[in-house]
């Protein structure tokens, strides 16, 4: 009995996302009028005045979400053979076990020390060429990412094998790729907003990599870190290309991820909802959708033709701490006909086809089952002409242990 009015509970929560105020037109915001969430992920529900607020996020996995500390060097008592860091949450200290880390992993890590060190001597340099004070601003932020690294590998008790002199690297394809990325970037201003540009987007794409290749956690959180300085230094040199009236165009990553890397303003953040005991807390995940058609894309409460080709997909970044877990991709759908009230609801299934949905969570269709979640992923929803009427569509992702996590703003349009 209880289990059924949880469900129930559930899916008129899920309900409440399609059936959206800010669809209809009327009444406050969604996150407004339904959730009120802290930044430790506690979450309340408004409208019954009950608290939701829980353990899904527990203290470590708070501390996984902040910045990384400085780990101290002269803690060798702590070091065991698997390696430990200090994590500090307010005067609350645990000593955190650093799970063990293979060849591969270790490998990874001292080249990305070198790859950072290398971003830091490029701006270093291409400072002194230029005297532009964003080089500046970010290579300290490199030096920091340099040292973010190496307080791990002490945690490890790994030999430093990068150089102390700048523009001198261990490893020779960095020293090659270094020394052409200087000649760029003495060309001109601009070649060395460009230079800074693809440092970025090549760090990134290795950041990636890294992360998409390991399950430790403190290499996750290291790594995501990173992509996240990446990002914006990322930005920083676009604005900067930009204000030389200059267009940028993509020079290593796929130009769909960078466009989601410049504009993260329009990404919504996603919400998690555990099956289980029905706690709804915030996330960090990020949902972007995109609503295209023969013209080009569009925002929320775009109006199509019936004869527009119309392409629905969403890119989005899960939440940090469930990178690398399997989760099951859905999409659902309502659509409301022209001159009628009713909406009705779809999920959409494996192969693309759409079945109608009762909206009980114990009934969903997948779209894809047990995708390892990566930093960047994206889902294809839709291609091609649509009936007239309005459309509201939500993506989610479920993890193993039946959570689901569901972009907070459902993508809608409408069709005349
Ligand atoms: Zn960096
Ligand atoms: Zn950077």
């Amino acid at each position: 009995m209880k289990r059924s009015q949880e469900i129930l509970t559930l899916s008129t929560v899920i309900a409440m996302f399609f059936t959206s105020s800010t669809w209809a037109g009327n009444g406050p915001p969604i996150e407004n009028r339904q959730l009120n969430c802290t930044e430790n992920g506690e979450c309340t529900n408004n409208q019954q005045q009950q608290s939701l607020a829980g353990n899904y996020l527990t203290d470590s996995e708070d501390a996984f979400l902040s910045e990384p500390k400085q780990a101290n060097s002269d803690n060798g008592a702590h070091n065991n053979q698997q390696g430990s860091q200090e994590n500090c949450m307010d005067e609350d200290c645990s000593l955190l076990e650093l799970a063990e880390i293979s060849e591969a992993e270790i490998a990874t890590l001292l080249f990305m020390r070198e790859e950072e060190k290398m971003a830091r001597d490029v701006y270093i340099t291409l400072y002194e060429v230029w005297q532009t004070q964003i080089f500046t601003n970010i290579s300290q932020a490199e030096q920091r990412h340099m040292e973010q690294i190496k307080a791990l590998m002490d945690g490890y008790e790994l030999p430093d094998s990068a150089l102390e002199e700048i523009g001198l690297f261990a490893n020779s394809d960095i020293q090659a790729l270094y020394d052409s990325l200087i000649e760029r970037g003495s060309i001109s201003q601009l070649e060395a907003f460009q230079v800074g540009a693809l440092v970025e987007e090549v760090d990134i794409a290795d950041l990636e990599n890294a992360i998409a290749e390991t399950e430790n956690p403190a290499l996750e959180k290291l790594y995501t870190n990173l992509m996240n300085g990446s990002y914006s230094h990322l930005r920083s040199f676009v604005r900067n290309i930009e204000s030389l009236d200059n267009t940028y165009q993509v020079q290593y990553l796929p130009q769909e991820e960078v466009d989601y890397i410049l504009n993260p303003a329009t990404a919504n953040p996603g919400i998690a909802i555990n099956v289980d005991d029905s706690q709804i807390t915030a996330t960090n995940a990020q949902f972007k959708p995109l609503i295209k058609n023969q013209n080009g894309s569009h925002n929320n409460g775009a109006v199509f033709a019936q004869n527009d080709e119309i392409t629905l997909a969403t890119t989005f970044r899960p939440d940090t701490t469930h990178i690398g877990q399997n989760a099951d991709l859905l999409t659902a759908a309502t659509f409301t006909p022209v001159g009628d009230n009713r909406q009705s609801m779809f999920m959409r299934g494996k192969n693309g086809n759409w079945q109608q949905w009762d909206g009980d969570l114990n009934n969903v269709v997948v779209s894809q089952t047990q995708q390892k979640l990566s930093v960047n992923q994206r889902f294809e929803i839709y291609q091609g002409s649509l009936p007239a009427g309005k459309y509201q569509i939500s993506t989610a992702y479920r993890l193993q242990n039946g959570t689901f996590i569901l972009d907070e703003q459902p993508m809608n349009f409408s069709v005349k």
